[in-house]
């Protein structure tokens, strides 16, 4: 339908105070938010500013959060959309999608568009996918590529992607003035799931035995969007129980649900293995 072209916000309440740990790519990525707060003073030296960088991590790591945070931060609006619901549109929809998106950003300059699963558009032509779904796909790879090639450096638009697969991506989407920029976001070390559960518990109601020192040490390979799930998880099963307040206890059981459920996820993905 119309209504779900794309999502549009324009005042994004998310800073870099939400996103925990990912100090490198907070560092990297803060000069993003100077070019659109202070564009004039890299172009009066005759910068060009980049147009785009990818984000670059496994799933649930916060590359939706950290693109949010850099609109939060600068004050401008955050236009996103994901690659993945182009995969199944009709002929020219995607390509007509895009342009809408591009026009609308211009007008609301400066802002951040998001592209999230940008490879499930951008995966190298030729390559992949059922027949006939990828000259759709292709389209809107092309008309993502003129409308970025078609605004100046000083427009005030900077375009975010974020995969797990910059493998596949086709090479001309990063070349020199697209996403010439690349961010890693890793999966979290025991210090930053530390700091991750400092920040999804700080709205719960705790109890004095709850600590995210041991509550970090007892998730490693747990990503952000699983360690938010956790807590929400764990407020669940003790508002169950009746009490007042979370104990150790109902993160156990949040921890064991939540990797219950992981789990489940794998063998659907991998059932060979
Ligand atoms: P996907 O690739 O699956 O889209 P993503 O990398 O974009 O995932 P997010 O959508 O940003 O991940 O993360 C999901 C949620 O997990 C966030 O809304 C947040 O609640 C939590 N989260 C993830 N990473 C962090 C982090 N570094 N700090 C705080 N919360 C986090």
């Amino acid at each position: 339908s119309r209504a779900a072209l794309f999502d549009a916000e324009n005042r994004v309440k998310i800073t870099f105070n939400d996103v925990a740990g990912l100090d490198e790519a907070k560092e990297e990525i803060k000069e993003i938010v100077d070019y659109l707060k202070n564009p004039s003073k890299f172009t009066k030296l005759g910068a060009k500013i980049p147009k785009g960088a990818l984000l670059i991590g496994p799933p649930g790591t916060g590359k939706t959060l950290l693109a949010k945070a850099v609109a939060g931060e600068a004050g401008v609006p955050f236009f996103s959309l994901s690659g993945s619901d182009f995969v199944e549109m009709f002929v020219g929809v995607g390509a007509a999608r895009v342009r809408d998106l591009f026009k609308q950003a211009k007008e609301k300059a400066p802002c951040i568009i998001f592209i999230d699963e940008i490879d499930a558009v951008g995966r190298s032509r030729g390559r992949g996918s059922m027949p006939g779904a990828n000259d759709e796909r292709e389209n809107t790879l092309n008309s993502l590529l003129v409308e970025m090639d078609g605004f100046a450096t000083d427009s005030g638009i900077i375009i975010l992607a974020a995969t797990n697969r910059p493998d596949v991506l086709d090479p001309a989407l990063q070349r020199p003035g697209r996403f010439d920029r690349q961010i890693s976001i890793d999966k979290p070390d025991i210090i930053g799931r530390e700091a991750i559960f400092k920040v999804h518990l700080k709205p719960l109601k705790l109890s004095a035995d709850v600590e995210p020192k041991d509550l970090a040490a007892q998730t490693p390979g747990f990503a952000g969007a699983e360690i938010a799930n956790v807590c929400n998880e764990a407020a669940l099963i003790a508002a169950r129980r009746d009490k007042e307040s979370i104990d150790m206890i109902d993160f156990q059981d949040a921890m064991d649900r939540v990797i219950g459920g992981l789990e489940k996820k794998n063998k659907l993905i991998s059932p060979e293995e």
